[in-house]
């Protein structure tokens, strides 16, 4: 194999939403930069978070946002969230040309909703700002003390002065994150939290006659884990239960929380008794529950699934309020929405790895999780900036 290449200044290893901001901030301190990736096309995750409305971040007080990070680095994150704050991304997406909105949930996105325009616009000025592109270049792990790539020209050894590291976690392999660094990291004795699935639906083993309720959205429903609430909607599928409603409680979930259904979120147990003591006369039981209940086919369904056999009376109303959902677990994580565990806090010098000091990491790799809601891309850029500028400050050093 040929000698080292000695790159200029850092190398980013991963053109996902991490890697392109610290890319910038690099190539703005007049760093020189080269970008990386293992894909053809960069970004495919962005873009495919872009396909149904891509939610750069959340319009709330800075303090309720941070709430949602959890993990052993969710300090480092709230830290990076602070310095880059949702306002922060706003503007930023505007400077690259993307009016933002913020919906009625305080959820905000560009008005074009894809990723795609943002990605080009990005790249075109990280061009501009003379940052050198690869693509098909795999980090394929170390060689002696120099990181090895797959490239289209054969393995290459190089051995940067910095390298930001923002491979991603491990869910949607295909699109590019296979979380295949792990391993090479972890055996340079670099601590990692194990993966797990985050922001993932859930499997359930469906009697035959869920069959003509896979696709049926619920709605009007809350579900709760461990004294978290969740209000969003979900989708009954042929694999189980899908969506917002249901990826947000996937941590407590994942910890073996128990989870219930709160069929009627509006009325109390008391209320939900008092109607269900109507007289039912020849009514079925099923007539009468949707009848004084409101309940819609899919909910009804979901109550005889998990409810069965029905008790009667006030144990009935109390059923209608914490439904056991009867799941086998959160879906595997390469069909989960983001990864929870990775680069654990205590292998970290800020975002600098002890154990590979000229190595920094940035985004999913490292362990965090939060739910959907632009939490997930704020915490990616913010971190790609804030480790972007640790390595600033060691290469001016
Ligand atoms: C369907 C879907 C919808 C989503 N919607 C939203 C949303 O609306 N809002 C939100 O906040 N978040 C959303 N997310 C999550 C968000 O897209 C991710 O959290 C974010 O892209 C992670 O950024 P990253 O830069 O850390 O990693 P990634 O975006 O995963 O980028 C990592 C890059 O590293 C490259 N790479 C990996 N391994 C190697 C290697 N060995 N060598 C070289 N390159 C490598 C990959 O090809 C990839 O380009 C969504 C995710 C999915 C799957």
């Amino acid at each position: 194999m040929e000698e080292p290449h000695n790159i200029k200044g850092a190398l980013v290893v991963g053109a996902g939403p991490a890697g392109l901001m610290a890319a910038g901030e690099l190539a703005r301190a007049a760093v020189p930069v080269t970008v990386v990736d293992a894909k053809p096309t960069f970004g495919r995750k962005l873009l495919m978070a872009g396909k149904s409305g891509l939610n750069l971040t959340k319009a709330e007080p800075l303090d309720t946002f941070l709430t949602h990070y959890s993990g052993s680095t969710a300090p480092l994150i709230r830290e990076a969230v602070r310095a880059f704050p949702p306002d922060a991304v706003a503007h930023w997406a505007e400077s690259l040309g993307q009016t933002v909105f913020t919906g009625s949930s305080g959820r905000v996105f560009p008005k074009a909703m894809k990723a795609s325009p943002l990605l080009r616009a990005w790249l075109e000025e990280l061009s501009g700002l003379g940052v050198a592109f690869h693509t098909r270049w795999r980090w394929a792990g170390f060689s002696a003390d120099t990181l090895l790539f797959d490239t289209p020209e054969g393995p290459r050894r190089v051995s940067p002065e910095a390298t930001i590291l923002a491979l991603g976690g491990a869910s949607w392999p295909r699109l590019g994150s296979d979380g295949a660094w792990a391993e090479w990291l972890s055996a340079q004795g670099v601590p990692l939290a194990p993966f797990a699935p985050a922001n993932a639906g859930l499997t359930v083993d469906w009697s035959p006659h869920m069959e003509k309720h896979f696709g049926a959205p619920v709605k009007a429903a809350r579900l709760s884990a461990n004294g978290l609430q969740s209000p969003g909607e979900f989708v009954i599928s042929r694999r189980g239960l899908e969506g917002s409603g249901v990826y947000a409680l996937t941590k407590p979930v994942r910890e073996g929380a128990p989870l219930t259904l709160d069929l009627c979120p509006d009325w109390s147990e008391t209320e939900v008794a008092r109607r269900l003591a109507r007289p039912r006369g020849k009514a079925t039981v099923a007539a009468h529950l949707r009848k004084t209940l409101r309940l819609d086919p899919p909910r009804l369904a979901l109550l005889m699934e998990f409810g069965r056999p029905l008790p009667e009376g006030d144990a009935l109303a109390r059923l209608v309020k914490t439904l056991p959902v009867r799941h086998t677990g959160p879906r595997p994580l390469p069909e989960a929405i983001s990864t929870a565990g990775g680069i654990a806090a205590q292998a970290l010098d800020t975002y600098r790895l002890k154990a590979l000091p000229t190595l920094y990491a940035a985004g999913e790799m490292l362990d965090w999780e939060a739910p959907t809601g632009g939490y997930l891309l704020t915490a990616c850029l913010a971190s790609g900036r804030a480790a972007a500028r640790q390595a600033v400050s060691a290469l001016a050093r």
